[in-house]
């Protein structure tokens, strides 16, 4: 992807002057390793090739200013202020991170001010965290102009902070992680507990095959209330196995776990412990056969996110199963649930005849028609001029 044109013409209308650099992060797409990250456990998810740009220069006020294509509204806090801004807004995911990287301890007392100006293919609310794309793409910005030479993960740490501390949202860091450490043909394995990461080798396009995101365009109203009940399950399940995580369980503590929790609690811990074994299957899969081998290891994801976990719902169950009638190596529900997306591994060559397939699928059964986009593993976040 490269820079979208008329954003640096607009930069120098906006601000009166050009640009001093471009710099851009991608959205992501999670392969497998669902409901795994607040369990401290493993997750592999994807940087996409929809990205986030910002143009950007220094304006030597001391005031950082922000505006995107997206939105009507500019914003702009002075760093001297940061320690008592209050974010309206979007601003908070661009703005925000400014603030974070100054409450997470770097000495910005000699950073000059900054104005920006935001572009973005990514779509928003689509379940593609059109979020951290924007708060990764600010960070290695202020990162390049104001020196700060902080490492990544430090830079998706404050996109996180961000997320929680300016916008609210109870998220964890596996967005930023991806959107950061992508490669082009790559998954990210991200140990949530040690906060290692790990570039996967995919080998999409030597093996024919391509990633699809079938997004339902429905979310359920219960969608918080269930996110939040099925962490506070987890939490209940490892209390009552002795552990502080789940990812502190194994298969082989199942057992014990279903002789000793109700039944509900049961296949809650059940989904995270057989998910989290999913994540590093898949990961030696591809190392030792290739992707058009994962198929049942994304397959048995979603069974248990179906099943066990219940955070599936009809119109991305019968995605599922329309991709594999369709010919697809596999394929499973992607992201929170309650609604939201499907991701889909399938020959290059079947991608249009899936889409088609889908979208009848949806319309015979009176569901809204999905919205399907080609997710190619890409590069992270990068200076790009
Ligand atoms: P997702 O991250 O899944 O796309 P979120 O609700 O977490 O959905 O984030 C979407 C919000 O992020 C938007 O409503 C907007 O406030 C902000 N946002 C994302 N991209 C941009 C952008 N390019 N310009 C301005 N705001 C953006
Ligand atoms: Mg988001």
């Amino acid at each position: 992807m490269t820079i979208p044109p008329g954003l640096v013409e607009g930069f120098t209308t906006l601000y009166g002057t050009p640009p001093t650099g471009v710099w851009s992060a991608p959205g992501r797409a999670n392969l497998i390793g669902e409901h795994t990250d607040y369990n401290n456990g493993l997750v592999l998810p994807f940087a996409i090739d929809d990205r986030t740009w910002c143009a950007a220069r220094v304006n030597g006020t001391g005031v950082v200013s922000v505006a995107s294509t997206a939105q009507p509204t500019r914003h702009a806090v002075a760093i001297a202020d940061l320690d008592q801004a209050r974010f309206e807004g979007w601003s908070g995911y661009a703005l925000g991170v400014a603030w974070a990287l100054h409450a997470s301890g770097h000495d910005l007392s000699r950073a000059p001010g900054v104005d920006i100006l935001i572009d973005s293919t990514v779509p928003l609310g689509a379940g593609l965290s059109s979020s951290a794309a924007l708060e990764s793409a600010v960070a290695v910005t202020l990162n390049d102009l104001w020196e700060l030479g902080l490492d990544r993960m430090a830079l998706a740490k404050a996109g996180q902070l961000a997320e929680n501390g300016a916008i609210g949202a109870p998220t964890g860091i596996m967005d930023q992680v991806a959107s950061l450490f992508g490669q082009a043909d790559h998954a990210v394995l991200l140990d949530c507990a040690s906060l290692s990461t790990r570039a996967v080798p995919l080998s999409l396009e030597r093996s024919g095959l391509a990633l699809l995101v079938i997004d339902s365009t429905v979310k359920h109203a219960h969608a918080d209330g269930g996110y939040a009940s099925r962490r506070e399950a987890c939490e209940k399940g490892a209390r009552a196995m002795g552990v502080p995580f789940l990812r502190d369980l194994t298969v082989a503590d199942l057992a014990k776990a279903e002789a000793i929790l109700d039944d509900e609690t049961f296949r809650r811990v059940r989904h995270v412990v057989t998910e989290n074994a999913r994540v590093l299957d898949t990961v030696e899969t591809l190392a030792s056969s290739g992707p058009e081998a994962i198929g049942e290891l994304l397959l048995a994801s979603h069974a248990s996110m179906r099943d066990d976990f219940e955070i599936s719902v009809p119109e991305i169950d019968l995605a599922v199963e329309t991709a594999m009638e369709a010919g697809a190596v596999g394929a499973r529900l992607t992201g929170g649930g309650f609604g939201g997306s499907a991701v889909a591994l399938l020959p290059a060559t079947q991608v249009h005849n899936l889409t088609e397939l889908v979208h009848a699928a949806a319309s015979d059964r009176g569901f809204a028609t999905p919205a399907v986009l080609i997710v190619t593993p890409s590069e992270g976040a990068r200076r790009d001029q």
